[in-house]
């Protein structure tokens, strides 16, 4: 089908992905957006999570290319290193120091601010995209169909509005002024909290181009990230599960990065000279708003990214999961005779990209039992075993940590985890360690 006006609200990543996905369909989009736009790579207040590390999943990586076709030429204008996750850096797993080998599992590192310009940039270049200041307040009804939004009392009539507000999100509450159910959330929560700081990249022969260093529950909550950015920069994140937030002032920040399992990102950054003050961020549970079990949705009315469902920012699936919902979105258009129905087969459609995320995501932060609305029940137990074994055996092994990392990647599902290839090297591995 063509759609004459499709109103988008935000122009965050999951909206400027949705006018991409949908530009081929429609004759004119307008992305409407509370802030003002920076004409350059830099953070703004609607966007608060911005300051901290941003990483593009190789899934999504992929997804960006097809949706913004030599996106990743033109990032790499300003952010010229690719990293291979496995031959570039040096990654600790849960069980210690991983074996270093080349793979396809390759980023390209940059600030969120960095790369959002460089998506708004090409998306903004397209002839029927176009964007307005607004900030939206309500949707506009008739006949029980969404048929635009309100700004500032205002109806701005559209055809198809695709709400890509973010966490600020406020369909759920719109749904019930128009008398239907607001949808069940699922939560999460591992009381994860981040603290970022980039700094001048030391010179120096490094055998790194990357650092990732995971915490090891219950034992160490302290996790971390070193990434080479744009402007010859180091991004360090720092992440601490189950409540135990790192410090957002100096002496507390390098305090925590000497306790994480290896002293190697704290050697790197102490003498290192920062670019930035320590940002902090918390809420980071996992959400999920489940528009896909409502019975009755208004036609003209979808969400996109962290307004149907927001991650644990430790896993960096976020903005993977948006291109693949906007992607998943646009193919509905293209197959559909009309409007009619569209909402409730996008948020069954969106499943199909949430679900992989959100199981890697909930079930590793269900490991800390100081995590909220965990499942705890016999087969979460048995799962939380069988990865803790397999997270035994990546020390020695590259093709289990490539395939952990691929599903990390969201390449494959977390069903091959089960594979029986792999099965058997974990219960051989179980086996051996109840002998000894
Ligand atoms: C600390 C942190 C770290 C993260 N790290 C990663 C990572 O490593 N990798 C990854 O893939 N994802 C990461 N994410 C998730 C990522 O930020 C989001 O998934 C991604 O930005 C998609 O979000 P969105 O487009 O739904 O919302 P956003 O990108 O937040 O954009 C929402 C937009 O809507 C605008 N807006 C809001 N309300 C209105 C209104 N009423 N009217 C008009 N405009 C409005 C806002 O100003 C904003 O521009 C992280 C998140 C957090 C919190």
């Amino acid at each position: 089908m063509r759609i004459a006006h499709v109103a988008v609200i935000g122009a965050g990543i999951g909206g400027l992905l949705a006018a991409a996905a949908l530009a081929p369909h429609a004759d004119e989009i307008t992305l409407l957006e509370a802030d003002d736009l920076p004409d350059g790579p830099v953070g703004r207040v609607g966007v608060p999570q911005g300051s901290h590390s941003h990483v593009l999943l190789a899934r999504g990586r992929r997804a960006f290319e097809e949706l913004l076709p030599g996106f990743d030429a033109a990032l790499a204008a300003h952010a010229r290193d690719e990293v291979d996750w496995t031959g570039d850096c040096h990654v600790f797993s849960g069980a210690g120091r991983v074996p270093r080998f080349s793979s396809t599992l390759v980023t390209r590192p940059c600030t969120r601010p960095l790369l959002e310009w460089c998506v708004r940039e090409r998306v903004l270049a397209l002839a029927n995209v176009k964007v307005q200041k607004a900030k939206v307040t309500g949707v506009h009804v008739e006949d029980g169909a969404v048929r635009g939004v309100a700004i500032a009392g205002d109806a701005h009539a559209a055809d198809l509005v695709v709400d890509a507000a973010g966490r600020r999100s406020r369909t759920a509450e719109w749904l019930v002024g128009m008398g239907l159910l607001a949808p069940a959330e699922q939560v999460v929560d591992a009381h994860l909290g981040y603290a970022t700081r980039l700094f001048e990249r030391a010179p120096g022969m490094r055998d790194f181009k990357g650092l990732v260093i995971s915490s090891r529950p219950p034992s160490n909550p302290r996790a971390a990230a070193l990434w080479p950015i744009e402007n010859d920069q180091w991004l360090v994140t720092l992440a601490g599960t189950a409540g135990t937030y790192p410090p957002t002032d100096e002496a507390g920040f390098l305090a925590f990065a000497k306790e994480l399992q290896s002293e190697i990102l704290f050697d790197t950054i102490r003498t290192a000279t920062p670019t930035t003050k320590i940002h902090g961020f918390r809420n980071t549970e996992n959400r999920w708003h489940r528009y896909d079990r409502l019975e009755t949705l208004p036609d003209g009315l979808v969400v996109i990214g962290d307004g149907v469902c927001t991650f644990n920012p430790v896993y960096g699936q976020g903005m993977t999961v948006a291109a693949l919902e906007a992607q998943a979105l646009a193919r509905l258009v293209e197959t559909r005779a009309s409007l009619r129905g569209l909402p409730r087969a996008y948020f069954r459609a969106a499943v199909r990209a949430i679900e992989p995320a959100w199981l890697l995501a909930t079930s590793e932060d269900s490991r800390w039992p100081q995590t909220v609305g965990s499942a705890r029940g016999f087969g979460a137990r048995a799962q939380y075993w069988y990865i803790d074994r397999l997270m035994e055996l990546t020390p020695t092994s590259p093709k289990l940590v490539e395939l952990f990392l691929s599903i990390v990647h969201m390449v494959r599902s977390p069903n091959a985890f089960a594979r029986p290839d792999v099965a058997a090297q974990v219960l051989t591995r179980a086996a051996i360690g109840a002998r000894t």
